[in-house]
């Protein structure tokens, strides 16, 4: 949790029990979750697990088939999406066509009987967020994709209502651009104390953003945590592929003493040894998961416990890091990078070099089969 949240506080949302069928196609199942306020909270997954129909449901467009949403301790049920204290940014945009950046922007404020000075300085200060002061007058037909969607989300923060939902806010600018937006998006949402709920797929985006993301997976939140807590401990399988890259190699307890477990691993290791978090007994099958970033690659042998020579397959150059693929001798590809602290010009590990892959007992995460 981020240090201003008290999770023993009441949360602010509350999915409680939350099962949405369409026909007999179960889209949320069974599903509970808490979001505090002011929280930054991300729902990831991949297309089709479910995050927007979350959104939809506690915006008030979907009703939940089974179980309740809770928003501040009250319950949602009956309440009209008009009388709920959120607002939503849509994946479609759902610009008005007809009115100039700046009218659509202003539109919610006009509504709320904002005065006129004042929703003039907070277009002006929404343009300047999205970097459209130059287009105010223009209309949707004449911004590019990624402009319509900057003039949809300059629109839903305007109002700054203390819940805001977004769905994809950020997925047709370029990278710079999202980069900068993901900052500034951050700092408004500290700067102006609200909660926001965040879909993305993107697990970049989520990771930079978010103080705590949902995992999901077919209508199901697989883990929930801090953005570290769910790429360094993944509590499944699932959740390390999907969380960035990962190489998983399968074994069988050895031993497990002095809190290391060795395992017997057929991947070209001879032993692996690593610290455990669980209680695991001797010949139960595990996987261990462990990042390209935690694996040492050396010309020489090294002195860690776990290490196998292995032939580079493929380099994959990318200024700040690179990433190889190692053929191990027993055959396993495995992923490692190196981040590029001497300018990798100078003697790099290149192509068919034979070399050592090596990574120390507490690099990786051990996760029942
Ligand atoms: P994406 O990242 O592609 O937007 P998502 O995780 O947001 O995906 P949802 O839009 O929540 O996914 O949809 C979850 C599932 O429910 C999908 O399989 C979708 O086809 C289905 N679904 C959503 N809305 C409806 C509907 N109105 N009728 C029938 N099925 C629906």
């Amino acid at each position: 949790f981020a240090p201003w949240i008290d999770p023993k506080s009441v949360p602010y949302i509350r999915f409680e029990n939350v099962t949405k069928k369409f026909g007999d196609f179960t889209a949320v199942d069974n599903l509970s979750l808490d979001i505090f306020e002011r929280e930054f909270f991300s729902l990831l997954g991949p297309s089709g697990c479910g995050k927007t129909t979350l959104l939809r449901m506690l915006a008030g467009f979907e009703n939940p088939t089974e179980g309740d949403i809770f928003l501040d301790g009250q319950s949602l049920k009956g309440v009209a999406p008009h009388n709920r204290p959120v607002n939503m940014m849509f994946q479609s945009y759902a610009l008005f066509p007809h009115m100039s950046v700046e009218q659509n922007i202003a539109f919610g404020l006009k509504q709320a009987k904002m005065n006129k000075s004042e929703i003039s300085d907070r277009v002006q200060q929404m343009l300047k967020l999205v970097k459209l002061e130059k287009f105010a007058k223009r209309k949707p037909h004449q911004l590019s994709g990624g402009q319509r969607q900057r003039v949809a989300l300059a629109r839903s923060v305007a109002k700054r209502p203390k819940l805001l939902l977004l769905d994809e806010p950020l997925g047709a600018l370029d990278k710079k651009l999202r980069e900068e937006t993901q900052f500034e998006l951050m700092d408004l949402q500290q700067e102006l104390g609200l909660t926001f709920v965040i879909v993305t797929h993107d697990q970049d985006e989520a990771m930079t953003m978010s103080d705590r993301i949902a995992v999901m997976d077919a209508g199901v939140v697989k883990q929930i945590g801090t953005p570290a807590e769910v790429y360094e401990a993944p509590d499944s399988r699932y959740v390390a592929d999907f969380i960035g890259s990962v190489n998983i190699f399968e074994g069988e307890v050895k031993q497990n003493a002095d809190g290391l477990v060795k395992l017997d691993s057929p991947d070209g290791f001879s032993e692996i040894q690593a610290v455990e978090d669980h209680k695991f007994e001797t010949g139960q099958k595990l996987f261990l998961a462990i990042r390209p970033e935690k694996m040492n690659l050396t010309r020489e042998r090294p002195t860690d416990a776990n290490a196998a020579s292995g032939e580079v397959w493929e380099i994959a150059y990318m200024g700040d890091v690179t990433n190889y693929i190692v053929k191990l001798d027993g055959g396993k590809m495995v992923r490692a990078s190196t981040i590029n602290r001497k300018r990798a010009v100078e003697n790099p590990i290149g192509y068919d070099e034979v070399i050592w892959v090596s990574f120390e007992p507490d690099g990786g995460t051990l996760l029942d089969r």
